[in-house]
């Protein structure tokens, strides 16, 4: 028989799973900026009556020097910078320095550009080989834009993303922030698209240098066209600027609230059961007739114990002091077949005033020689005879569990299939 209480081994994995929470809850979530181009590496240009020369790295330094500001005014937030002044850090310098921060994601902003002026629009584009084939002709063609300095040439040389084995390698190198990935770019171009008014032309997934070798969730952000006059207007403006910086803002908020979801509820912490005052068996059937353990009458049901009362046998099943593993057994006994078992309360160490526990220790149809190795085992047996049987029992004990404690006792020296009895005096 197996009893269910709560245990001190329970407890304790509560309280550490209270504790991982709280200091998941205290570290900061780091969010690595990277504004595209710098230095000699102007990225897409274009001249315009307005601007002048309008320059990709300029707008990306001027929007991720905004959306910073708000950040750090954040305490949840730690703010790197991969740049923070006209200068070209290599690509393997952006990644390196992510990937000591343990930064909780990477965001890479661009300027988008075409040989036409017509496009326009936003995208961003997550890590991840693309089984369409136009877009990894884009891909390459963007990676090709990208200026590579002599250490990144050397990082990429043995990388084609055109080969089986970079795109199996970048398969499972990025498959674990992929989904991450996807949330937080659903988000940015969501708020471009809902709060700017701009034309989202969606999240995608490209083989991009820059976050390819990013061991966090990573994302390049194209916030424009700087080929398409609108567009370019538009990045150029403090309004546009700072609308681009804000909708990012919002979606790095979303996107860490979702993440902060997960971590606290890796899966619905259970209310922890508390125990019921009584104990509780099953009751299967009475009956006048005697069945021992394994009879096919109890229907392959083991943890069984017999009461008899009153001349009939009362078969109960499990013992539980839980509520849900009292409906459990209940269940199992009526699919075993038992359609009109019930459950029963028992008060735990209830001493009886008017009745007695006693132990039916043997049933026979001749009386028991003197010799036999029941009486000779046990002193004080009693005899009784109803109906031409006579009844053998053994003990007298006010609770139901110092007769199980005895009954258990006498089987150890032998003595098996006896029956737990209530007795009125
Ligand atoms: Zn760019």
């Amino acid at each position: 028989m197996v009893i269910y209480r709560f245990s001190l081994k329970k407890f304790f994995l509560l309280l550490w799973i209270c504790c991982l929470t709280f200091f998941a809850a205290q570290k900061k979530f780091t969010v690595v900026l990277d504004a595209g181009h710098g230095g000699s590496d102007f990225g897409a240009n274009r001249h315009y009556e307005e601007t002048g020369r309008l320059n990709e790295k300029d707008v990306t330094l001027a929007i991720v020097l905004k959306l910073g500001r708000m950040l750090e005014k954040n305490k949840d937030f730690k703010i790197i910078y991969t740049r923070k002044i006209d200068e070209y850090p290599s690509l393997i310098d952006r990644t390196n320095l992510a990937n000591r921060s343990k930064a909780d994601l990477f965001i890479s902003v661009h300027c988008n550009a075409n040989t036409r002026s017509a496009p326009y629009g936003t995208e961003t584009f997550v890590q991840g080989p693309d089984q369409n084939k136009t877009n990894l002709e884009v891909a390459k063609a963007e990676n090709d834009v990208i200026f590579l300095d002599e250490k990144d040439k050397e990082m990429f040389a043995s990388y084609d993303p055109r080969s089986p084995e970079s795109l199996i390698a970048l398969k499972i190198q990025q498959s674990k922030y992929l989904e991450s990935s996807l949330l937080f770019g659903s988000f940015v171009e969501g708020n471009f698209e809902k709060k700017d008014k701009r034309f989202s032309r969606g999240v995608k997934q490209q083989n991009l240098h820059v976050l390819r070798l990013n061991a966090m969730p990573s994302v390049l952000i194209e916030t424009g066209f700087i080929s398409n006059y609108d567009d370019a207007m538009y990045l150029a403006s403090e309004r546009g600027q700072n609308e681009i910086a804000s909708s990012i803002y919002d979606a790095i908020l979303s996107y860490k609230k979702a993440v902060d979801r997960n971590k606290q509820a890796p899966e619905p912490v259970k209310q922890e059961e508390k125990p019921l005052k009584n104990d509780f068996r099953i009751l299967l059937f009475s009956s006048p007739v005697k069945f021992n353990n394994g009879d096919p009458a109890l229907k392959g049901l083991s943890d069984i114990l017999v009461i008899k009362e009153n001349g009939f046998y009362k078969y109960y099943y499990g013992l539980t002091n839980f509520a849900s593993v009292r409906d459990g057994n209940l269940r199992s006994a009526k699919d075993a077949g038992f359609q009109n078992s019930t459950s029963i309360s028992f008060v735990p160490d209830q001493k009886l005033n008017a009745a007695f526990y006693t132990i039916e220790v043997a049933v026979t149809e001749q009386k028991l020689s003197s010799n036999s190795p029941l009486l000779g085992t046990l002193k004080d047996v009693e005899r009784e005879k109803v109906n031409g049987k006579f009844y053998y029992t053994y003990g007298k004990f006010s609770s139901l569990e110092e007769a199980l404690k005895e009954q258990k006792a006498i089987e150890g020296k032998g003595i098996k299939n006896t029956v737990v009895q209530k007795t009125i005096k």
